[in-house]
């Protein structure tokens, strides 16, 4: 069996040559962050396998290449100030962490990710701080749907939960020239939308289609979750 770290080299190099991954700085930062640090022990020789893979209260990790897609289509840059919706178990965050706040020269942005379930922010932020990422992510408890309004505009903002509509309050927050990718449709399938915002007005393109678990709150679903 060969070792992680040639298991990690092997799926990315596929991703790459299937054309998920296109750009230097993504392939750095997926080469560069340990998936498995942010799994539950039992399940760190999965670590590469690509597919979403249980963290715990009903969610999920993302699978590797769905990371890929997200991260391209959102375009960091070094120095970008950055919302997440749904920490999970962190491994995004610590992928963007490593493009805005990692790469560059001079200007050091920063990774801010929402959570609703307290247990889960919990174990992301420990797992956050033994990668060594607790100086370039915050994590917080909460509903994401209504964003962060003390540290808005974003210039990037990326939601990895399942929502109906895209919710005003991210639109808000959005920079001017910033960028939105999000998951969009109903509980069981959805398109990736990527919104941007120029001149004060809107554009959006839908993408691929995708499963991803609920977006629940106040601008999301209004389900008592057992998800
Ligand atoms: N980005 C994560 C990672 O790298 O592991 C995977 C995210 S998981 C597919 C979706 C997460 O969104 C779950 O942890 C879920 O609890 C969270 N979530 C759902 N609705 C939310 C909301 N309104 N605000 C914040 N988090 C939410």
């Amino acid at each position: 069996m060969p070792s992680l770290e040639e298991q990690k080299r092997l799926i990315i190099e596929e991703l790459h040559s299937l054309g998920y991954l296109r750009s230097e700085k993504v392939v750095k930062a997926l080469l560069k962050v340990p998936r498995e640090l942010f799994l539950p022990p039992h399940l760190r020789e999965y670590a590469y396998i690509d597919t979403p893979l249980p963290i715990g209260f009903g969610q999920t990790i993302s699978a590797i290449h769905m990371v890929a897609i997200m991260t391209e289509e959102l375009d960091p840059v070094p120095g970008d100030r950055v919302l997440e919706v749904g920490t999970g178990s962190g491994y995004q965050a610590a992928v963007l962490a490593e493009i805005v706040a990692r790469s560059g020269e001079g200007k050091k942005g920063h990774v801010y990710t929402i959570e609703r379930i307290p247990e889960l922010a919990e174990y992301a932020r420990k797992r956050l701080e033994e990668a060594g990422y607790s100086s370039d992510v915050t994590v917080i408890v909460g509903d994401g749907t209504l964003g962060l309004p003390e540290k808005a505009p974003f210039d990037k903002i990326i939601v990895t939960a399942a929502a109906p509509y895209v919710p005003d309050p991210l639109i808000e927050q959005l920079a001017e020239g910033g960028r939105l990718v999000i998951p969009v449709g109903d509980v069981y399938l959805q398109r990736l939308l990527t919104v941007e915002k120029h001149g004060g007005s809107i554009t959006k393109r839908y993408g691929i289609e995708c499963v991803f678990v609920p977006l629940i709150g106040k601008y999301g679903w209004h389900i008592d979750s057992t998800y």
